[in-house]
């Protein structure tokens, strides 16, 4: 016993016949469901015509698959309307069924490139990319309403070289990315923050020592903790640092082994490793001094899951450091200084809240993918929409 619904993976079918042509399966089809006309639901029609639909179907392994479907075309008696007839899975006037679209749609998110895709399924690239973008509409318009994240992370990527780079909106809890927005100035995102609903539920913001994001975040999140990433603090730390190192010892700094341990933790390092970096220090005990800072700095910053009383001894220590930048003599440490001044309050931040923004960063990776496997978008819609519903 054959069942219909198992061959063609749609409910109502009758199977009339199967057969093998020029390496095409052919299947021929009838629809046995009531027929009713959809304008007033009445069953009272009369037949005026009746044609061959042949919809492309689901694809058996390499083998194309064709549906013969007997269509008439039927006129109600009650409003007296003229229609065709309506098919389980196959939307009026399409030529491919919900199935195979579906399977073209999968296999184009798994990576299949539309080319070759078009070429293996015999149907054009231009309409690999339709039916793609059909189907990631109809997901994303599941999900419309969503609602602004109660944590979110802010942080830009690069998008091309015509329209530069794009902001990342990433909500933290679940992992998804909640949006992106061509642009990172002001201007670009003043537009969307202004008309974005729900910005009073956002309760944390992670975000790198960009000033403009902060200002935008302190304008429109009026509920919202701004936590400084600590990734780039440290990475600023370690950038400043080996600018001052550049300055005191020209020769010594280009040494790339030298560089990398310098750029550690101290715990990474291994006991022959720090014996090196003493014995380069030799040369220039000034730069041993500011070496030790440096370390001593960073481990402040690595703390978390600080409660509020163990925070005010490292606030202290902290703004300590601070006033010994300012007052080190040094161009480079004392910019630095001035850096961390003004983010003193977001980088404190870190310490009670554990969020960051490596997740960002990965779907940062997620999305050079995406770009790459299209070649690149010129239409920042397109990229939205598949960073939206591919990132998620
Ligand atoms: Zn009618």
């Amino acid at each position: 016993m054959i069942s219909p619904e198992a061959v063609l993976g749609l409910p109502g079918y009758q199977i009339t016949g199967i057969q093998e042509v020029a390496g095409k399966i052919r299947i021929s089809a009838r629809h046995a469901g009531p027929k009713s006309c959809p304008h007033c639901n009445s069953t009272r029609l009369r037949i005026k015509d009746k044609r061959i639909r042949q919809p492309r179907h689901e694809s058996w392994g390499l083998r194309h698959c064709v549906l013969e479907l007997e269509s008439c075309k039927f006129r109600c008696r009650d409003c007296g309307r003229t229609f065709g007839q309506r098919f389980p899975g196959l939307l009026p006037r399409k030529r491919a069924t919900e199935p195979f679209r579906r399977s073209v749609f999968q296999a184009h998110y798994d990576g299949v490139n539309r080319s070759r895709l078009g070429r293996r399924e015999k149907i054009g690239s231009a309409t690999v990319e339709r039916w793609f973008q059909d189907y990631l509409r109809r997901q994303l318009a599941e999900r419309r309403g969503a609602v602004c994240p109660r944590v979110l992370g802010i942080d830009e990527h690069f998008f091309s070289r015509k329209d530069g780079y794009a902001t990342t909106f990433c909500d933290l809890r679940r992992h998804t990315i909640f949006d992106v927005v061509l642009g990172r100035s002001q201007a670009a995102l003043e537009d969307y923050l202004t008309k974005l609903p729900g910005k009073d539920r956002v309760r944390v913001v992670c975000m790198d020592l960009a000033s403009v994001y902060r200002a935008q975040v302190r304008k429109h999140f009026p509920n919202a903790k701004i936590v400084a990433d600590r990734f780039h603090v440290i990475r600023l730390i370690n950038h400043h640092f080996l600018a001052c190192w550049r300055e005191i010892d020209p020769i010594g700094s280009k040494h790339r082994g030298l560089l990398s341990l310098m750029r550690r933790h101290r715990h990474n390092l291994k006991p022959e490793q720090r014996v090196r970096l003493e014995l380069s220090f030799d040369q220039f005990p000034a730069l041993r001094e500011i070496y030790r800072f440096k370390q001593r700095l960073c481990y402040l910053l690595l703390k978390k899951h600080r409660t509020r009383k163990p925070c005010e001894p490292l606030a202290k220590r902290f703004l300590k450091a601070l006033y010994e930048l300012s007052q080190a003599g040094l161009a480079q440490l004392v910019q630095l200084g001035q850096t961390l001044t003004s983010w003193a309050a977001e980088i404190a931040t870190m310490w009670r809240f554990t969020r960051n923004n490596g997740i960002t960063e990965g779907f940062h990776t997620k999305m050079e993918v995406l770009q790459r496997q299209a070649y690149g978008f010129r239409n920042f819609s397109n990229y939205r929409l598949r960073v939206r519903i591919m990132c998620s």
